[in-house]
């Protein structure tokens, strides 16, 4: 092991934050900026005047069958034991997500569905998941109304509200990781390991942080900071921002699609039946979280947060997620090979790479990261 280096990191989310601390344990020394007044990135939570735990950028659900992730994170968070449900408001009724046996039999007569069922055991085998857009290819008459009949009532008009127009450049991407299951698992994720910290995801990446040989700098931004020092003071420069921004957008804008939250408080124990709903065919948000069901909150009162789905737009909005397409990933790799060529500053996070990641997948990236400059 080589110690004594010093590293500058900008972006004090779980990415940023977890390779802080891969590097500061193995004997370097790290500053990490951000431009927010606050850390844990786009995982930011707080318990508001009522004690329910807001996430304030959407909600995180941790899942992960990497045991790597798992157990680097064991030393700083406590996960409660919580498995996703997702309901969807299909013809009046609210249904299972992932599509799955319990879906067919809420919406369909008994006769018609165990047809169905047993047609598809015959066609892929219990426990199957399907994505949609191979579903669609069905010839076999049941099957293919099925497969017709998910894709109107799941995907065509959430994903158009979600997406934009360029919905269909993503479709087989985005819509895989919904695939139809062919069984009665009501289970939104089937990772080993699932959970909500206990004490938030803040907290998580304050404790990731909490090391002697990390100093961390709020309000800054990574271009303002390198101005004030010398580029060759660091060892390496490592960023979960944005790789567009941080080249000027000199080939253009990479898309994102973000999200605006309308967040409101209803004097109710509850508001909806589960932590999550979605409307795929109704309305103009997408889907509405209650955050108290995700760690079990007690409150006479409930928060909710709809979720509107909009263009990113520099300086208007923050960027969620990446819409990769073909050509976006073509100019995406324009900046990735400035980057490469530049070679002093490593991309990392949703918005370094351009990939639409699960928390655990970004962390695997930086512990991956982490080795490779140890
Ligand atoms: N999706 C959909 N209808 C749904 C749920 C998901 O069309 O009811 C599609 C949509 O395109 C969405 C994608 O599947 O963007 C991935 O859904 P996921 O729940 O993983 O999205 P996230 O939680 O990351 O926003």
């Amino acid at each position: 092991m080589i110690s004594g280096k010093h590293f500058l990191l900008a972006g004090a989310g779980v990415s940023g934050a977890s390779l802080a601390r891969v590097l500061a344990d193995a004997g370097h020394k790290v500053t990490v900026v951000d431009r927010r007044s606050q850390i844990g990135g786009n995982c930011r939570d707080y318990r508001d005047e009522h004690g329910i735990m807001i996430h304030r950028y959407g909600p995180h659900i941790f899942h992960t069958s990497n045991e790597e992730v798992w157990n680097f994170l064991k030393p700083y968070v406590t996960f409660n034991t919580y498995m996703h449900e997702v309901l969807a408001e299909i013809d009046g009724f609210y249904a299972h997500l992932p599509f799955n046996f319990n879906t067919i039999e809420q919406l369909f007569p008994r006769q018609m569905a165990e047809r169905i069922e047993d047609k598809l055991i015959a066609r892929f085998g219990f426990g199957k998941k399907i994505p949609i857009m191979e579903f669609l290819k069905q010839e076999d008459a049941d099957l293919k109304f099925l497969a017709d009949y998910v894709y109107r009532k799941v995907f065509e008009g959430y994903s158009a509200k979600q997406w934009g127009p360029g919905f269909l450049q993503v479709a087989g991407a985005v819509t895989a990781r919904v695939p139809v299951v062919l069984s009665r698992d009501n289970r939104y994720f089937q990772d080993k390991y699932q959970g909500i910290p206990l004490d938030g995801y803040s907290q998580m990446v304050r404790n990731l942080l909490d090391h002697p040989s990390i100093r961390l700098v709020l309000n800054c931004d990574l271009k303002d900071y390198l101005k004030e020092s010398k580029v060759d003071a660091f060892e390496q420069i490592f960023s979960s921002g944005a790789i567009d921004e941080y080249y000027d957008y000199r080939f253009g804008v990479l898309p994102y699609r973000s999200v605006n939250f309308e967040f409101q408080t209803h004097n109710c124990e509850h508001y909806q039946p589960g932590a999550c709903v979605n409307y795929p065919c109704n309305y103009d948000f997408t889907r509405v979280h209650e955050y108290k069901y995700y760690l079990n909150d007690r409150s006479d009162c409930t928060v909710i947060a709809k979720e509107y789905s909009e263009d990113f737009v520099p300086g208007r909005n923050e960027p969620f997620y990446p819409v990769v397409s073909d050509a976006n990933q073509e100019l995406y790799a324009k900046y990735r090979k400035l980057a490469d060529d530049d070679g002093k500053v490593t991309f990392m996070g949703r918005l370094g790479d351009y990939k639409y990641y699960n928390m655990d997948v970004a962390i695997a990236r930086s512990l991956e990261i982490g080795k490779k400059f140890c």
